[in-house]
């Protein structure tokens, strides 16, 4: 594993900027690594997801510490708008849960006081702070599914409605039709005339 220096440094270049969120990001996945004994990332990276709880700066630095991914299937998005992340590990069936810490904001304030505005405070003492006083961690069992797991695509079918091809049982079947989710009316977008 690389320092927390390193990491930030590295995360600027990816992410264009540095902030506290991707202190946050990197320190949180530093930690929940650790715990789970994955002292080097790269070697542990087959046997690794990692579900992060935000879209935001933080997802971003735990993404580049882990190499958990969206297009490898080892980084699921969900939208529970938490500074959080779960690591779980698929060989020993060890996970770990890490949350931000509501009072760390606070701590933050008190810590770097002489430092003017906040951002800057923010960033110093997320950098500065100790693990426990920044996170809350905590052994969970995460439930995956075969057809959410990285690795071959699996069963594949196509739309009734639509004719688009849909992958890895993301289909809903109604009425004993096989429709894709949009079709199925879990659309996201509405098509326009024209
Ligand atoms: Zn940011
Ligand atoms: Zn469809």
């Amino acid at each position: 594993m690389k320092s927390l220096d390193e990491y930030l440094t590295l995360a600027a270049a990816t992410h264009g900027h540095i902030c506290p969120g991707q202190v946050l990001g990197v320190r949180m996945a530093m930690l929940g690594l650790r715990e789970l004994g994955m002292d080097d990332p790269a070697r542990f990276r087959a046997r690794l997801v990692t579900f992060v709880e935000i879209d935001r700066c933080a997802a971003d630095a735990v993404s580049l510490v882990t190499g958990c991914r969206l297009g490898k299937r080892s980084l699921k998005f969900m939208d529970y708008g938490k500074v959080a992340a779960t690591f779980a590990d698929l060989e020993t069936r060890r996970a770990v849960r890490v949350v931000a810490r509501e009072d760390s904001r606070l701590r933050a304030k008190r810590m770097f006081a002489e430092l003017g505005d906040e951002h800057r405070r923010q960033l110093e003492a997320y950098k500065a702070l100790p693990d426990a006083e920044l996170f809350m961690i905590q052994p969970v069992r995460v439930h995956l599914k075969p057809e959410d797991l990285p690795g071959r695509p699996g069963a594949r079918v196509v739309c009734e409605a639509c004719g688009e091809t849909v992958n890895d049982a993301r289909e809903r079947r109604s009425h004993g039709r096989i429709l894709c989710r949009s079709c199925a009316g879990e659309g996201y977008y509405e098509v326009m005339e024209g």
